[in-house]
């Protein structure tokens, strides 16, 4: 049996289904291009600026986590910057041996210099499909509806998604800030993405508690639950999630940083490991949770004492979780259980 090291964890293939392009990016990029567009930043220095968008420790809330998103959309307008930082990511990820990766934006934040929302799919598509054609990762695209702006908006964003199906994008998704901005406000959208048999997946139960993740699957059939940290508080509602395999999509760092956790060890990421719910493991933002896949998975490992079967298993939901069709899903399921059976266990 192999002792699992962060090298170790580093070597083996992994998923990252919870990603946001808008918070994944290199802080000596956003420099480079803050400095071509003239846009504003709080200091240019690289070292600072990674500093200053990283959460160092907590944030008060959600909200607060979220403001840091303003810096790095404010280079995110153009054609060329959208295809670079979506190359970029998929890039560093392929390193991390993410071998597929699911990255989600709202393209309806990046239209603030007058790009058409086709223009902006167009050019993170472009990106990522140029990192496929250079590195060992392949990956999908999921378009995020946004919970604090209208509902008209999200249906809008649903039927962006509808038209790009098959074409690189393959779910719908809504974030942005969970308190006082219920899903279900959102039905119409979500319903547009089910009835064009297009995936999807809620942030829910991240700010706010289980009455979140149960509009996200009864009003919204969310096919999977982003962060759904607050579903232990609902025994009922966490055994139907459990019977009917629906992955919850965990990102730990981030949970402690936005203070959906008091800390890493009071996560119920053990609990619902071993009650055997599908649980992936995520980065959300690797640029402002300061994380990658390696770090989340040793940060699980060292935190719950997981074992290199239970590390498997954790890594295998991500491969049974990914919104690929059954076969494609099948092939790449199989590839990964061959190579953790080589090097984990
Ligand atoms: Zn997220």
């Amino acid at each position: 049996m192999a002792e699992i090291t962060r090298e170790l964890i580093a070597k083996l293939p992994k998923t990252d289904l919870h990603i946001h392009l808008d918070g994944s990016l290199r802080p000596a990029t956003i420099v480079e291009l803050a400095k071509k567009h003239n846009a504003y930043l709080p200091t240019y220095d690289v070292a600072e600026l990674g500093e200053y968008l990283t959460v160092q420790g907590k944030v008060d809330n959600l909200e607060r986590y979220l403001e840091k998103f303003d810096i790095t959309l404010s280079v995110m307008q153009d054609v060329e910057s959208l295809r670079r930082t979506a190359f970029e990511l998929a890039e560093d990820a392929a390193k991390d041996n993410v071998r597929y990766m699911e990255v989600r934006y709202s393209p309806i934040l990046h239209q603030k210099a007058g790009l058409e929302l086709e223009e902006i799919v167009d050019a993170v598509l472009a990106g990522l499909r140029e990192a496929e054609d250079h590195f060992n990762i392949r990956t999908g695209v999921i378009i995020c509806g946004i919970r604090s702006i209208n509902p008209q908006t999200s249906l809008l964003l649903a039927e962006l998604a509808v038209k790009y199906k098959g074409k690189g994008v393959v779910a719908f998704d809504l974030a942005g800030a969970e308190y006082n901005f219920p899903a279900k406000d959102h039905v119409k959208a979500f319903y547009q993405a089910r009835n064009n048999n297009i995936n999807t997946t809620l942030h829910a139960g991240e700010a706010f508690g289980p009455a979140s993740i149960h509009q996200a699957i009864h009003y919204c059939g969310a096919h999977r639950i982003g962060h759904g940290t607050r579903l232990i508080e609902d025994d009922d509602l966490l055994n139907y999630v459990r019977d009917h395999r629906i992955p919850l999509e965990i990102c730990l760092l981030s949970n402690v940083q936005t203070q959906s956790v008091p800390s890493i060890e009071s996560h119920p990421f053990k609990t619902y490991l071993d009650k055997q719910l599908r649980i992936t493991l995520n980065t959300d933002n690797t640029l402002i949770s300061g994380t990658t896949m390696t770090n989340e998975l040793d940060l699980a490992t060292q935190t719950f004492d997981l074992s290199p079967e239970q590390l498997c298993k954790v890594i295998l939901n991500g491969f049974k979780s990914v919104f690929l069709p059954f076969d494609e899903k099948v092939e790449i399921y199989q590839k990964a259980k061959a190579e953790l059976k080589q090097l984990l266990v």
